[in-house]
């Protein structure tokens, strides 16, 4: 609710007629009405300076790895401790990817979590400003980020600009052909902070590549980089074990 939020609470009103608030979303004021009820706690709250509790910065982020190594398990786990704190977050995922289920986005070790779904059409500015025009995020989390294009990345690099609102973005940072996924490309050359999620190669390297098996166990070459889901048919590499795979 206080500054550093994403949207800003800029005021609590009570006129006659109307009861509500002001939040301040993309340099636009935004009127909501509220119950008495929540009028009353909105009004409390408002005059509480935000400095007891920690939160991420106004940034964009980019937790890359490669196959298997535990992201989506990470995003979660970050969400849950906004939650624990009291803070909502934002959830996105890739209508691309549909392991979890359509709206959610799942871990292998069991987790789930709702979440909003974006598709290749979709402006990730407006639904983070119709989002925090609902109540403000602590963070916005998008899972699945390779999948996005270049022009969804500025707009999550618009959303921390211009709304305030950290927005961590989690996903692979090549295909199985060794090639940066456009979303991915774009995220390295515009995140404020990158992280790498560290996983291993059967040799204990870190895994940096993946490499797909068809059927007869053989790796693939060529193909379409869009076609995931079957974890079973990724393999996350070194670099030289993959290049021993594909024969590079
Ligand atoms: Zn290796």
């Amino acid at each position: 609710m206080p500054r550093g939020l994403g949207a800003t609470l800029d005021a609590v009103l009570r006129r006659p007629a109307r009861v509500g608030v002001y939040y301040h979303v993309a340099g636009r004021a935004i009127f909501q009405r509220r119950g008495i009820r929540e009028w009353n706690a909105l009004t409390r709250l408002h005059a509480l300076t935000d400095r007891a509790t920690p939160r991420p910065m106004a940034k964009l982020y980019f937790h890359y790895s490669t196959m298997n190594a535990g992201k989506s398990t990470l995003l979660l786990q970050a969400a849950h401790n906004y939650h624990e704190m009291g803070m909502d977050t934002y959830l996105m995922t890739a209508d691309f990817d549909h392991r979890a289920g359509n709206g959610q986005i799942g871990s292998r070790i069991g987790l789930s979590r709702d979440a909003d779904i974006y598709g290749s059409d979709s402006d990730l500015f407006e639904m983070i400003a119709t989002r925090l025009s609902a109540g403000p995020v602590a963070c916005v989390m998008v899972d699945e980020a390779q999948w996005m294009s270049k022009e969804q990345v500025w707009q999550l690099a618009r959303a921390v600009d211009d709304l305030g609102v950290p927005v961590m973005c989690y996903g692979l940072r090549v295909d199985f052909r060794g090639e940066l996924f456009p979303g991915s490309a774009t995220l390295l050359a515009l995140a404020d902070e990158m992280r790498e999620v560290r996983t291993i190669c059967h040799c204990g390297k870190k895994a940096t590549m993946v490499i797909r098996k068809g059927e007869d166990g053989q790796a693939l070459l060529d193909g379409d980089q869009v076609q995931v889901g079957g974890n079973e048919t990724y393999v996350s590499l070194c670099r030289r074990h993959w290049r021993e795979e594909v024969g590079r």
